[in-house]
């Protein structure tokens, strides 16, 4: 029967049993993304995120695939959720609310709330609308509730970025806008960001490859050892901070490592690999151990100027590419220096046995190659591997 010839009572009812499937068909998505998660199998298609596979692969708006990838997290953390969504108690929103405060508590307190503590906080947001979450998170912590992050497009060449930061940071950039004062005219916020990120870049990346002194080389003016101010490559810059802001907002929904990224982002040199088989003391004796005559394994040092060959061969960007799909992954999100084979395998540090990687797909063929249980107990601790 045509849906407009339907009775009222029929309307109504028919729609309410279509709201009950599509909840168990969420329910059931939200399943089946858990287990591609354990698989990794987003990293296998070439995706450097979950985040990013929900969109690209599976249509996902950001928001919608936010939602569930913060729901299928929080499930995975307290099942007690899980039944909560089911009954209609919680939704997907408040669910994602949830998990987005619990993340920002424990970043700003630097340890895991305990199962009693997020169950309490589930207790919170039963039967709440988003807005009456927020008031609730709020009370209990309103500097972290209050933290807000976000990036916008506003034209094709201009993006909005707010973020909420500690009094600290202003004053700082008080202290370079007084510095940089008597060069120009005052500069606005986003001169003096394009400023610190310039300089960050130009430290982080190595010598050589960026695009400003590409351009240099190809018979620019300015002195190398000068601040790069991208003035000339501003519209691929834009577009290489837009990149680096949303592998970040990524991450954000991408916590299975965020601890162990945490840790490891402290000190962690470009050309390090994150997952390392020699023990502890092998590496810090490193020095020692190269002229070590006992010593078989090859060296794990990156020249600097095997470094430069790399990145500029592979564009600074992640060469994984799905055999399947043939789908490369060309994220700038943590990039490594990927030994092909490994170090421990006896892999050395040449041209041609090195790649660059992000962090999902280093992991992932450490993965292929130590196997999953090792890894996720290296990954995710002892005790914590699933
Ligand atoms: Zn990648």
């Amino acid at each position: 029967m045509e849906i407009s010839n339907l009775s009222d009572s029929d309307l109504l009812g028919r729609t309410k049993a279509l709201v009950r499937e599509e909840s168990k068909m969420t329910q059931n998505v939200l399943e089946y993304l858990r287990v591609i998660e354990l698989r990794r199998l987003y990293a296998k298609r070439g995706y450097s995120s979950l985040f990013e596979f929900c969109m690209k692969e599976l249509g996902y708006s950001e928001s919608s695939a936010q939602r569930r990838i913060s729901a299928m997290r929080i499930i995975k953390n307290i099942p007690e959720a899980k039944v909560k969504l089911q009954s209609g108690e919680v939704n997907l929103s408040t669910l994602s609310q949830l998990q987005s405060f619990i993340r920002k508590e424990e970043a700003s307190k630097s340890r895991r709330l305990n199962t009693e503590q997020k169950l309490e906080l589930l207790s919170v947001i039963e039967n709440k609308s988003q807005r009456e979450c927020q008031k609730e998170f709020v009370k209990l912590s309103p500097e972290v509730a209050k933290q807000k992050e976000n990036l916008r497009p506003v034209s094709e060449k201009l993006s909005e970025l707010r973020v909420v930061t500690s009094n600290e940071l202003v004053k700082k950039l008080e202290e370079l806008r007084n510095l940089l004062s008597h060069k120009n005219k005052t500069n606005t916020l986003a001169e003096l960001l394009e400023i610190i990120f310039d300089l960050a870049l130009d430290k982080l990346v190595p010598k050589g490859t960026s695009a400003a002194e590409v351009k240099l080389k190809q018979g620019g003016e300015r002195e190398l050892s000068q601040p790069i101010i991208h003035n000339q490559v501003q519209g691929q810059h834009q577009g290489q901070h837009q990149d680096q802001y949303q592998d970040q907002y990524q991450d954000q929904y991408h916590d299975q490592y965020q601890y162990q990224d945490q840790g490891q982002d402290q000190g962690q040199d470009q050309g390090q690999d994150q997952y390392q088989y020699q023990d502890q003391s092998q590496d810090q004796h490193q020095g020692q151990s190269q002229k070590s005559p006992l010593v078989q394994k090859p060296s794990r040092y990156i020249s600097v100027r095997l470094k430069r060959e790399v990145y500029q061969r592979d564009e600074g960007k992640c060469q994984y590419t799905d055999p399947l799909t043939k789908r490369k992954c060309e994220s700038r999100h943590k990039l490594q220096y990927e030994h092909i084979i490994p170090v421990a395998l006896n892999g050395e540090a040449t041209l041609k046995n090195l790649t660059l990687y992000c962090a999902v797909h280093n992991q992932l063929a450490a993965v292929n190659i130590f196997g999953a249980k090792k890894m996720n107990k290296h990954i995710l601790g002892p005790g914590q591997a699933k």
